[in-house]
Formats: structure tokens, sequence, C-alpha cells
């Protein structure tokens, strides 16, 4: 995700700053990377930024970074060091404090919000919290302080969340209309989802869902994209697909770091192969490969939507 800078640039390299936190505020049952305790020095973090000559950062890592008391100072120094585009994956939690939600607020370019749900009942049932009125308000504070264009919402797809996404849709729209971006992921059985099928749909039950999302979304002027999900379950909606994005710009379909799809049969056989995620080897341990059907069409033919 977080591949356009502040000005609408494309960037093909941004490194994801893994420590840029240790612990979270939630406990998302369908969290991908948990929290390691683990620590980074903060100047080591700078330091390491400023050797390599890295001018666009994206503060994740695992856990929330707004719990890391040296984010302010984190910032900062990365600025000092040259990077000219921070984006800060976020749960928007903290941001509810209005001082505090300012004080990061000036140093960040764009905002990813991890925000999983807008029933108030799914929210704090799949981040296992009561949090959801503040995300709520963290992200008002954030259109308060006139960055709404600065947020981008990921929205991972999960079982508890599949049949809603078109409601979504419309929550943003009279929500945050002017948001950048809304990014849907499916979920990945890593972290803490391990193999649950009541956590991880399968492809054919939320791929309705997700059409109906997208197309709602273009209609409301809502840019919109869909990670993870392959270009054979997208049918005629593959112009929304991130990967398939990626591929258009001469990029990798699948980011640094991201592991490679399964060798499934239908892919071999692919002429779409190049441009589409695959599917995941985790996804196709618990579902098969059923749902995947190889095609003749020409990647080049798909008409990309609007990112
Ligand atoms: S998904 Fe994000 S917000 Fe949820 S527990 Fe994991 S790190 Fe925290
Ligand atoms: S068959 Fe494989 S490569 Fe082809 S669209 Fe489906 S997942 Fe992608």
């Amino acid at each position: 995700m977080k591949k356009k800078n502040s000005s609408g640039k494309w960037i093909s390299r941004q490194e994801c700053l893994a420590d840029a936190s240790y612990t979270c505020n939630l406990f998302c049952r369908y969290c991908h990377n948990p929290p390691s305790g683990s620590r980074t020095e903060i100047r080591d973090v700078i330091g390491r930024v400023r050797r390599a000559g890295i001018k666009s950062v994206s503060l994740e890592g695992r856990g929330e970074p707004t719990t890391n008391p040296g984010l302010p100072e984190l910032i900062a120094g990365l600025r000092g060091a040259g990077v000219r585009d921070v984006m800060l994956s976020t749960n928007a939690v903290a941001l509810s404090d209005k001082k505090f939600c300012a004080r990061i607020a000036g140093g960040v370019d764009f905002f990813t919000v991890n925000f999983p749900s807008h029933a108030e009942d799914v929210y704090n049932r799949v981040t296992r919290s009561v949090k959801y009125r503040q995300a709520v308000s963290g992200l008002r504070n954030l259109a308060e302080l006139g960055l709404e264009e600065r947020i981008r919402f990921f929205h991972i797809i999960l079982g508890d969340n599949c049949r809603l996404l078109p409601d979504f849709v419309e929550w943003v729209k009279a929500s945050h209309p002017r948001c950048s971006l809304v990014n849907f992921t499916f979920v990945r059985n890593k972290g803490r989802v391990g193999d649950d099928k009541a956590i991880v749909p399968a492809y054919s039950e939320a791929a309705p869902f997700v059409k109906i999302a997208l197309a709602r979304a273009k209609l409301a002027g809502l840019k919109a994209v869909i990670q993870n999900m392959p270009l054979c379950v997208l049918g005629n909606f593959g112009g929304f697909s991130f990967e398939y994005q990626r591929w258009r710009r001469g990029d990798e379909p699948l980011e640094g770091g991201i592991d490679g799809p399964a060798p499934a049969a239908a892919c071999r056989l692919c002429r779409l192969a190049p441009a589409c995620c695959g599917a995941r080897p985790d996804y196709l341990r618990i579902y098969g490969e059923g749902e995947l059907k190889s095609s003749d069409a020409d990647p080049a033919a798909i008409k990309p939507e609007r990112f």
C-alpha cells in the first residue's frame, strides 16, 4: 500500500520501518504481525535510515506506532536524516487525544488507518477491545486538523466483516468523503489468524461483497483498491487490484517482503499470472485450489481504475 507521496507521485521504493513499534493498544483477532515486545533504540533506526539514504518510510511494525513514546522523536529524527515522505500506519485509537494527534500529525504525510469495521459491535469483537469510539474520534481529529485527504483506510476483509463491505463504503462516503483511498485487503492466515475459517472467508464468499463495495466506491467518487485477491476471483473488477496496478507501473505485483504466490496448477497455465498476486500458500492450505481459474486474457487489456 502507501505508494504515492503527498504530491501524488508514485513511490516504487518505500522502506517499512518495522521497528517503529513494539507493543499495541488493541488485541486484534486478525493480527498478522503481533507485537514482539522487542525494542530497537530510536537512534539506531534513524542512523540506519540515514546511512541507507532512504527518502520514503512507512512507520509500522509489530504493534501500534503511536504506543511508542519515542514516536515524535523518531519522526523528527527521520526528517533530519533526509526522509521526505513519512507514512504512519495506525489504528487511530491514540489519535483520539487531540493534543497528541496534532503533535504527531505535523510530521506525517499520510495516515494508513487500520479500521476493520464501521459497526461498533463488529469493531470491538474483532479488535477484542471497547475502543471503537476512540478510533472514530481519532479519525475525526485528523479531519478537524484539515488532514482528511491524508487518510487511507486499510480495511482487512474477514469472515466477521465481509458482508458489511458495501455498508463500510457508505460509512466512509458519509463520514470521510475526502479520504485519499479505501484499501481493502484480504486477510492472510498468519500471526494470530492461524487457519481459522471463521476469520478467513473463502474467496467465493467474500468476492460478491467486494465487488459491490468497489462499485459503490467508484460511484461515490472514492478511490479504492483490493489487495491480496487473485484476478480470476475479481472477474471484471480486476482493474481495482492493487497488485495489478503495481504491474501496470512496472513494479513486481507483490511488494518486497511478501511471500510469493502458491505454485497452483491453474496459475502455471494462466496468462494473467505476471500481473496477479496469485493465491497465498496459507490460503490454499485451508481452501485448496478449486476457486482458481486460468485465463487466456491479456493482462494489458484490463482497464485500470483510478488509483
Ligand atoms: S492488527 Fe494492528 S492494531 Fe491490531 S493488534 Fe495487530 S498491530 Fe495492533
Ligand atoms: S489462475 Fe492464478 S495467476 Fe491466473 S488469475 Fe487466478 S490466481 Fe491469478
